[in-house]
């Protein structure tokens, strides 16, 4: 077996957790990055014993210097709350943290892949949305921060292919969850089951009728780990996400009878820029990474109820 040192940022955080534990039991070497903005030592805790783990407390918008044969780049807070916290911050981390990864790449000659988003859409006019779709992003509003910093990291990615031929790969994630979310991030999963596991209101933003397809954490890291095992001719970006979807009532209805809880669900405003649907085409993924999602939605939800039971 060939033993394959690992750099991945972000990998205290809630997908970057899952995805080095994964890494090490396929029996490799991981240097797990992270600020400590949104993840938590706590989430990789259980890794600290292996002797093939390290966790380095950095910030990708400075430059870092390792030996590593891949490299996945998940640093970037990814919540709203958290990336509207501090907007510029954000923005810096996704173009500077992939300048910063994309030259490390360049100077180790290591495969990178890129953790990109759904959100590259926008407030998508095309359903599902296929990779080939350009996307409705506001450039002011108060997702660009995220949005933008996203799209311009994809495009120096592509960038770094084509000038210097950094072998890259990207990866479009559509909503996912699962244990290890943060209890407070804002986004809808980790919400509905921390507040149902009180018996306080369920806050359904909107009348509840926009949609979102809700991928379980171990589909995900499933996908990245195919996509980074691809050709290097194949680049992407490629999506990735479970196109079961849902509206946001039907998520707190489930949510609801899964816990068996008292909570009632009362209606907010819906937030500015809000996505009304959202639902990956994940055609190419099915047919470059042999891949599609395991987890229905009840079992996923299952586990990370089990999950929130014993944390909060
Ligand atoms: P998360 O907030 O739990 O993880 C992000 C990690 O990056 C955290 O550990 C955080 O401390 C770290 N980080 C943030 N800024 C940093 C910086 N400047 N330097 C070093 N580390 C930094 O979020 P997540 O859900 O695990 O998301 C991981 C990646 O996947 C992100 O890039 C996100 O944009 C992408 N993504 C996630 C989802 C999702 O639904 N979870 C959807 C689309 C894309
Ligand atoms: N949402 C909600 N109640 C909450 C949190 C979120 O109704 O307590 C809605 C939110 O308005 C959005 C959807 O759920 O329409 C998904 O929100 P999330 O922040 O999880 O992800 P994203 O908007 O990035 O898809």
């Amino acid at each position: 077996m060939i033993r394959k040192k690992v750099l991945v940022t972000g990998g205290a955080g809630f997908v970057g957790s899952h995805l080095c534990e994964r890494l090490l039991n396929e029996g490799n070497e991981v240097y797990c990055l992270d600020n400590f903005f949104t993840g938590q030592k706590q989430n990789v805790v259980h890794l600290l014993s292996n002797p093939y783990f390290e966790l380095i407390r950095h910030d990708v918008t400075t430059p870092f210097f390792i030996e590593a044969d891949e490299i996945y780049n998940l640093a970037c807070p990814a919540s709203p709350i958290h990336y509207q916290y501090n907007p510029i911050k954000t923005m810096k981390t996704s173009v500077m943290g992939a300048i910063n990864m994309l030259g490390l790449a360049k100077r180790i000659n290591a495969k990178i892949l890129q953790a990109s988003t759904s959100e590259v859409y926008g407030n998508p006019l095309v359903h599902p949305q296929p990779e080939s779709y350009w996307g409705n992003v506001n450039p002011i509003g108060e997702r660009s921060c995220y949005d933008e910093g996203k799209r311009a990291a994809e495009t120096l990615f592509i960038d770094y292919n084509k000038q210097n031929n950094v072998k890259i790969k990207i990866i479009r994630i559509f909503n996912t969850y699962g244990p290890r979310m943060h209890p407070n991030d804002g986004r809808v999963v980790s919400n509905f089951i921390v507040q149902a596991l009180q018996n306080q209101d369920i806050t359904v933003y909107g009348k509840g009728d926009q949609t979102r397809s809700f991928q379980y954490v171990d589909d995900l890291v499933e996908a990245m780990i195919k996509m980074m095992a691809t050709p290097n001719e194949f680049i992407g970006p490629v999506n990735t996400g479970n196109p079961d979807e849902f509206t946001i009532l039907e998520l707190a209805e489930k949510v609801i009878k899964l816990t068996g809880s008292k909570s009632k669900i009362v209606y907010k405003p819906s937030p500015s820029d809000d996505p009304l649907m959202r639902k990956p085409d994940i055609t190419l993924a099915k047919k470059e990474l042999n891949w599609s999602p395991k987890v229905k939605l009840d079992s996923g939800l299952i586990k990370t109820i089990d999950f929130f039971k014993n944390t909060i």
